[in-house]
């Protein structure tokens, strides 16, 4: 099995029938950020519409990614959940990002998928809310141990910090 569906059959019977497919499918790491620990597992749902065939997924998966922090590598789990319309290749519309449906008749939810994933991972991952990250004398991950360095002076960041200074 892959994430390539022939919808051929579907095409041809009326519009507002559906397929449905339990997923349990390997997603090739694709992302040099991410490594994916876990197959895909969910449900496809297929459906014929005017224009070709909707796409839905529901499905969970796990990937392995750096904390901005610390470096260190963690686990993310999340829901995937999106719609996707396929056009059959004859219909001429401006819309040039709706994927298309082969002329073999398959439509191949990886990209989508994918560019999914990428979007439900965090900017800025971190490998717990409260994670310390390195100390920047030594480099000691500070989630595993103190460090011996004298802590950091700190800067007056604060945008309020030189107002006080003008109350008075
Ligand atoms: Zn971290
Ligand atoms: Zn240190």
């Amino acid at each position: 099995m892959s994430l390539i569906f022939q919808v051929g059959d579907l095409l041809k019977k009326d519009i507002g029938e559906t397929n449905e497919f339990d997923v349990k499918e390997a997603i090739p790491d694709f992302d040099p950020k991410l490594k994916i620990l876990s197959p895909l597992a969910g449900l496809i749902t297929l459906s014929h519409i005017d224009d070709g065939i909707m796409a839905q997924l529901t499905g969970d998966i796990s990937v392995e990614i750096a904390c901005a922090r610390c470096a260190n590598n963690f686990k993310i789990d999340f829901s995937l959940d999106f719609m996707q319309e396929y056009w059959v290749l004859g219909i001429v519309k401006e819309d040039v990002d709706t994927p298309r449906i082969s002329e073999k008749n398959e439509i191949d939810l990886l990209p989508r998928i994918q560019q999914e994933i990428l979007v439900r991972i965090p900017v800025k991952p971190l490998c717990q809310d409260l994670c310390k990250g390195v100390c920047p004398s030594c480099g000691q991950n500070l989630n595993i141990k103190a460090c011996p360095c004298p802590p950091e002076i700190e800067k007056p960041e604060s945008p309020f910090a030189g107002l006080k200074e003008k109350i008075k």
